[in-house]
């Protein structure tokens, strides 16, 4: 696979903003086309999208939530039908939830974090898998997964069943890229720290980035950008021989 594909598809699962978004600015800067995959804001997605086509790439705002097996069949088919051969995918659709004991945490909580965090993963895992894999004819590619340092702290009195979710994703990573190293398709992870994006006040705490910074030992939370730059790489043919790495980009912590 080449580092700057002239041809090729990336698809960033919750694309639209946050980490995904820059994921994909910086994708089509390095010459990918895009798939901007998000559930409910086209807007913000087609905003990604335009972004994408100024660089002089192509791209396609897909709509699906990853966590429902049809709508991502049917994400999967459009691209077939009318995008470049899928060489990269981007598990970076995720969500958390308000800060909880886990004595005081409901079953459609969990169900909600983990089937976007860990069923939606494995959903279009499965569907790039049998179209990069070289077992299924495939050309190979490259797959990044979002974990996060909460996999590693366990997020103890603010979402353990998050980090539970994420450090399902680092296993899977691991083992499947094992399972895959012998047919062209390398599998890695970042695992973000404190990142300043949306998803903090969509887990009632909007400030939190602002407000943990003193406990980073960077003394400051990390931008989108910044994660995105090693997603990019880890895309790239210069990570050709790095697979199954869960990398931290935490400021230290
Ligand atoms: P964000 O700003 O909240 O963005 C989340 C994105 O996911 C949005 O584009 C959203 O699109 C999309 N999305 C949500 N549910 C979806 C679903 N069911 N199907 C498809 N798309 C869905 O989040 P972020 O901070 O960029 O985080 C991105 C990833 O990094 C997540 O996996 C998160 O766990 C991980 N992470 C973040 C941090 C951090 O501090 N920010 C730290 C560690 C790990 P719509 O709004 O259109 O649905």
């Amino acid at each position: 696979m080449d580092a700057a594909p002239s041809d090729r598809l990336l698809l960033v699962t919750g694309g639209s903003r946050g980490i995904g978004a820059a994921v994909a600015r910086q994708a089509a800067a390095a010459g990918w086309h895009l798939a901007v995959n998000y559930t409910r804001d086209a807007a913000a997605a087609e905003a990604v999208c335009a972004d994408v086509r100024a660089a002089g790439r192509q791209a396609w705002a897909v709509q699906a939530d990853v966590a429902d097996e049809g709508q991502v069949a049917a994400m999967f088919a459009r691209l077939d039908a009318e995008a470049p051969p899928l060489a990269g995918l981007v598990n970076n659709a995720g969500v958390v939830d308000r800060a909880q004991r886990l004595d005081e945490m409901d079953l459609a909580r969990w169900q909600r974090i983990f089937g976007i965090n860990v069923i939606g993963t494995l959903l279009c895992t499965r569907a790039a898998v049998r179209r990069m894999s070289s077992r299924h004819g495939g050309h190979g590619g490259s797959i990044v997964n979002l974990s996060s340092v909460a996999a590693r702290l366990g997020a103890p009195g603010w979402y353990v069943d998050y980090a539970a979710s994420k450090g399902a994703i680092d296993t899977l990573t691991v083992g499947l890229s094992r399972e895959l190293a012998a047919e062209g398709v390398r599998v890695n992870a970042v695992r973000p720290g404190i990142i300043d994006t949306e998803i903090h006040a969509s887990g009632g705490q909007p400030d939190r980035a602002r407000d943990l910074a003193p406990t980073i030992p960077m003394q400051r939370a990390g931008t989108a950008d910044e994660v995105a730059a090693s997603i990019v790489w880890l895309l790239s043919d210069a990570a050709s021989y790095t697979t199954g790495a869960l990398l931290d980009v935490t400021g230290g912590r």
